[in-house]
């Protein structure tokens, strides 16, 4: 192996032989505020008696009371020490001399707005508002998540005095409301990335196997996304399945912080290769593509719901679970507990949400002039979701449960073409359009040196599974 070993790398796992890891230029570079520090030699020493003593004269005039006070003081003692005496801080006799209070740390809850957490505090909405004003919608404060930290300074009479957060991952806020204007500074905290690869075989299941293989569970389940449109993660895993992922951890003051992105990544399943590429095209979307330059992102999700198990397959004639009677089952029944989040398969218009006889709450998405999808028996729908909206691919738009006419909680989904239902996990859906020819050849290009290096990851593998 001829990776160099980073310096101190933070250990995530415990198996060292299948990986390595190299270290990746900064993302970001290093800003720091300097303050100007005059650096005054012998040579300089009468300018700096005249700045001294214009110093004193000015503090004399500001502050009059202090100042005669300070000039008795002043007269006996020799003038050069007059420029090195600080004024003493004057008592706090009013509100506008902030006494620096300790920060208090509030972490929000679920369901916590900002402006429930300014009012659990106390403080004024008019207050709220101007922090608003001045972050102008850059740190998402409108939507807050549970679990994001938010410091409060408070002064004595309940009036804030500054709060602090972070902006994002490398830029902390603070801002100071002790003055008669808000005043902003911004902390830049820098990020590094390290890359490392993983690879695992999966004997059990795909967790242990990552586990092993030193991928936390944030990173495992972003490799089953990346696949998750040709493989299916909960039907398809095979005992000696492989997989080998090239991604960067991000870091933050030597710490970990979260795991980063995935930049290469091989798949083995059941004898079948599948690749995935990081890769930014040319209007700077970013999206996985297989060696051939295909996107691995399908128009339709494969399965709208994370499922525990299938209760019930497409056909064309069983015995209805409740009715007792033959009829045909037009949808795939995803078993799954209630609350489950349901996705929307593919980008597309809400043209049905209510209730609707046997389905319970159903929505029905068109997403093209001939191909809509149907979702039954929610428990409730997504907030604010609504007939004629858009909706993205992987959006929620409901919960699972058991409505209508259902046994236990499940997702019924459909899948019509012109009207009339096939089964979701046969039907043909249209391949996707491979990158344009010039875009394609700076992709392959691209993906060489990963190709190589995740050839190489795999072989110290094999090599060491076979010692
Ligand atoms: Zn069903």
């Amino acid at each position: 192996m001829n990776e160099q070993q980073p310096p101190k790398t933070p250990r995530l796992g415990h198996h060292r032989v299948h990986r390595t890891v190299t270290r990746k230029p900064l993302r970001h570079f290093f800003h720091a505020a300097v303050t100007p520090v005059a650096v005054i030699g012998h040579r300089h020493r009468y300018p700096l008696a005249i700045t001294g003593l214009l110093l004193v004269v000015l503090v004399f005039i500001i502050l009059p009371v202090w100042g005669h006070a300070q000039r008795r003081e002043a007269s006996r003692q020799p003038p050069r020490h007059l420029a090195l005496t600080l004024p003493p801080l004057p008592a706090n006799q009013d509100d506008r001399t902030p006494i620096l209070q300790p920060w208090r740390t509030i972490r929000v809850q679920a369901g916590q707005s900002l402006a429930d957490v300014f009012a659990a505090l106390g403080l004024a909405p008019a207050t709220l508002q101007q922090l608003v004003d001045i972050d102008a919608g850059r740190s998402g404060l409108s939507r807050i998540h549970p679990g994001q930290r938010f410091e409060f300074r408070i002064g004595p009479h309940g009036a804030l005095q500054a709060v602090r957060f972070d902006r994002d991952d490398s830029h902390r806020v603070t801002l100071d409301f002790s003055g008669s204007n808000p005043i902003e500074t911004v902390q830049i905290r820098p990020l590094e990335r390290w890359s490392r690869i993983a690879h695992g075989t999966i004997h059990g299941s795909l967790v242990a196997a990552g586990d092993k293989a030193g991928m936390n569970q944030a990173m495992i389940l972003q490799m089953a996304k990346v696949f998750g449109y040709d493989i299916d993660f909960a039907q398809d895993l095979r005992d000696g399945d492989t997989f080998t992922v090239y991604y960067d951890n991000v870091y933050r003051d030597g710490a970990y912080l979260h795991p980063g992105d995935i930049i290469a990544a091989e798949f083995v399943n059941q004898g079948r290769h599948y690749s995935a590429f990081r890769f930014r095209r040319a209007d700077s979307s970013i999206g996985y593509y297989s060696t051939d330059g295909r996107p691995l992102k399908k128009s339709f999700l494969r399965t709208p719901v994370d499922f525990t198990r299938i209760s019930s397959r497409f056909s064309s004639a069983r015995r209805h679970p409740i009715l007792g009677t033959m009829r045909a089952h037009k949808g795939v029944d995803y078993a799954a507990p209630r609350g489950t989040p349901i996705y929307a398969a593919g980008k597309g218009v809400i043209v049905f949400r209510g209730r609707e006889r046997g389905y319970g709450n159903f929505v029905l998405i068109r997403h093209s002039r001939h191909i809509s999808t149907a979702y039954g028996h929610m428990s409730r729908f997504a907030r604010g979701l609504h007939r004629g909206e858009h909706v993205r691919q992987g959006q929620v738009i409901g919960y699972v449960g058991m409505t209508g006419l259902a046994t236990g909680p499940h997702l019924h989904y459909e899948f019509r073409v012109n009207g009339v239902q096939r089964n979701p996990l046969t039907v043909t859906l249209p391949k996707p359009q491979p990158l344009p020819h010039l875009e394609r050849i700076a992709f392959k290009r691209s993906i060489q040196p990963l190709l190589a290096r995740l050839k190489r990851a795999s072989q110290v593998s094999q090599l060491a599974q076979a010692r």
